[in-house]
């Protein structure tokens, strides 16, 4: 039970579901985007966060697409994570997501809702990162596609009453060679240590990272240092963890000095793998 009362709406269409919080705004209440709720009941009964109706969007056929579609594929916001493990169109994305939470929790947590949660690791993320993928977003100004790197900087910037609708990514990148890490310290299930997902283009390892700094990210900076085969192992990742974006993280999943130990590791088990060597 949430400690106040709110209002819910389920929108059958992107067009009604704009208007509906564009109305409530107008009537001063604050409305939030609802996809598998677990992030917004949690908060909500802790008193976190508070808001006085919900957008639930699963009921917008659009969102709740998974399919190719013209050399794309287009994973809609509300799928829950589970659905994406069993029908496996992504493999790198079913890898990923598999490692959220545990599958009870999985069946409820949706793509749209782990991308755009407050919950900082939003791991679903990683695997658009490294395929370049297009996010669809819908608010008053109609339907958008935007570039992910245009549009996700350690998370989406969305305007007020913007949402995601889908993702769209290349069918070339699916079945490129991938590898997803995710460590724990703790549990089969807890919150990751670090997680590192990984694939290669054109003999060119990508990667991307969540658990490491204060928010997922991928960096052209350490993937150059990582490529660079004419070092030894031990250097290119050196080099590349001089180039980390931001402070790495030290809370109860582990210390700063644990995880850099961890992210070392990792990535070499990644390159010996995708370079073949293992
Ligand atoms: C037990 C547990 C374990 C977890 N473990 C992990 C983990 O290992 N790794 C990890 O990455 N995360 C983990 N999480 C975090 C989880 O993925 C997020 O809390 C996620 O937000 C839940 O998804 P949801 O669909 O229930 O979101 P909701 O509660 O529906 O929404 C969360 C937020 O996202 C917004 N939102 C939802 N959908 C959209 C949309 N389409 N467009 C715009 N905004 C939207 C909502 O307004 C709200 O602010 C865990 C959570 C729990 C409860």
């Amino acid at each position: 039970m949430l400690p106040f009362n709110i209002d819910y709406y389920k929108p059958k269409s992107i067009e009604e579901a704009v208007e509906l919080f564009a109305l409530l705004k107008r009537d001063h209440k604050r409305a939030l985007y609802y996809s598998g709720g677990t992030e917004i009941l949690t908060l909500g009964r802790l008193n976190l966060l508070h808001f006085d109706a919900v957008i639930d969007i699963k009921s917008v056929k659009e969102c709740l697409v998974f399919d190719f579609y013209q050399n794309r594929l287009v994973s809609g916001a509300a799928l829950p994570l589970t659905l994406i493990e069993e029908k496996n169109l992504f493999p790198l994305l079913s890898a990923v997501a598999k490692g959220v939470a545990d599958h009870t929790a999985r069946n409820k947590i949706t793509l749209g809702g782990n991308i755009c949660g407050q919950i900082f690791y939003r791991e679903a993320i990683l695997p658009f990162l490294l395929c370049d993928s297009d996010v669809v977003i819908a608010g008053e100004n109609g339907i958008e596609k935007l570039p992910i790197h245009s549009i996700f900087n350690g998370a989406l910037q969305l305007a007020e009453g913007q949402f995601v609708i889908q993702l769209l990514t290349e069918q070339a990148y699916i079945s490129m060679p991938f590898v997803s890490l995710k460590k724990r310290q703790q549990w089969e299930t807890g919150y990751p240590l670090l997680t590192v997902s990984s694939i290669k283009v054109e003999n060119r390892l990508r990667f991307a990272f969540s658990g490491v700094c204060p928010y997922p990210f991928r960096s052209k900076e350490m993937e150059d240092a990582l490529n660079q085969t004419n070092m030894s192992l031990e250097n290119r990742i050196q080099q590349a963890l001089e180039s980390l974006p931001d402070h790495v993280l030290d809370d109860i999943e582990g210390s700063r000095e644990y995880r850099l130990f961890v992210l070392k590791n990792t990535l070499e088990d990644i390159i010996l793998e995708l370079e073949g060597k293992k």
